[in-house]
């Protein structure tokens, strides 16, 4: 298990919903795909460090300041003697690298990693300093696509092929590593500078009234669900689940597209669209969430 486990990101959830729920404009649209892809590509990562049984403490999607300046670790990880960093890149296909460019075979060129990880070595290493601690920090791209081919590729950077994964990850699991206190520490103190981003300022506008409101699957987000007994049926993928959890996943989902909108029964009742009584859909909440005000004035929280 991680020490620190990777969660969904609010961005990204909110950005499936508002997909599923509005047209979005084609580079937001684009955005939530890169943002998606990212998120399995992690997964996809993290699957191979949690196979590792050398000591360690992997701290998942660390968000840190240093000088007022934020940058983000896909994966931390701390062993005896080292803290390796990784950024993760789901690229897939071909890509060729040029004089220190990185493009796709069309000539399209991409950020280059490298100067992303670069800068956040550099920022971790200060802010080590900061702390008082004197410890190596090696980082890495981990190419993890497995249909990733890169032309031209540097011997010189520190790039990871999807080829090269297993034998890098071999001998990774092959370093000594004895964790003590003092290692405990420095990951409690990393967690704990883990900073909590808004994403709101970076979604496309919306509006309660442009969105489109129903139960969506929790598998496929389509709206060809219905309700069948106590349950929500998928038509488009097949998918079951329990009535009460897919109230309960739309109030989330409520709560986060419009934060500053009280929870109520009837507020629930709409946007869940038609087919559920409130009387129902008033016990979940009860249930569920603590309940504030009186009568009509009851909100949930
Ligand atoms: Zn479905």
């Amino acid at each position: 298990m991680p020490y620190k486990p990777r969660v969904e990101k609010d961005e990204l959830k909110l950005m499936r919903f508002l997909n599923t729920r509005m047209d979005l404009l084609e580079k937001d649209k684009k955005h939530f795909l890169n943002l998606q892809k990212g998120y399995e590509g992690e997964g996809m990562f993290d699957l191979l460090t949690e196979k590792l049984s050398l000591e360690r403490y992997v701290l998942n999607d660390l968000l840190l300041e240093f000088n007022n300046s934020k940058f983000q670790i896909d994966t931390t990880m701390i062993v005896q003697e080292k803290i390796y960093l990784f950024e993760v890149k789901n690229f897939e296909s071909e890509y060729e690298y040029r004089s220190g460019i990185l493009h796709t075979i069309a000539g399209n060129e991409v950020n280059n990693p490298l100067d992303q990880i670069k800068r956040s070595e550099s920022l971790f290493r200060q802010l080590l300093q900061k702390l008082g601690l004197k410890y190596p920090v090696e980082s890495w791209v981990i190419f993890i696509n497995p249909e990733f081919t890169l032309y031209q590729a540097p011997k010189n950077q520190p790039f990871k092929l999807p080829t090269q994964l297993n034998q890098f990850m071999k001998k990774l699991n092959a370093t000594p590593s004895k964790l003590n206190g003092w290692h405990k520490k420095l990951a409690d103190q990393l967690v704990s500078l883990h900073q909590i981003d808004s994403p709101y300022p970076r979604l496309p506008p919306y509006e309660y009234g442009q969105l489109r409101n129903g139960f969506t699957c929790a598998t496929c987000h389509s709206f060809s669900v219905s309700l069948q007994e106590k349950e929500l049926v998928c038509g488009h993928c097949g998918h079951h689940e329990k009535l009460e959890s897919a109230v309960l996943r739309s109030v989330e989902e409520l709560k986060l597209l419009f934060p500053n909108r009280k929870i109520t029964t009837n507020a629930v009742h709409e946007w869940c669209g038609v087919g559920l009584s409130k009387k129902g859909i008033k016990r979940f909440l009860d249930k569920n969430y603590k309940s504030f005000g009186h009568n009509r004035w009851i909100y949930y929280e």
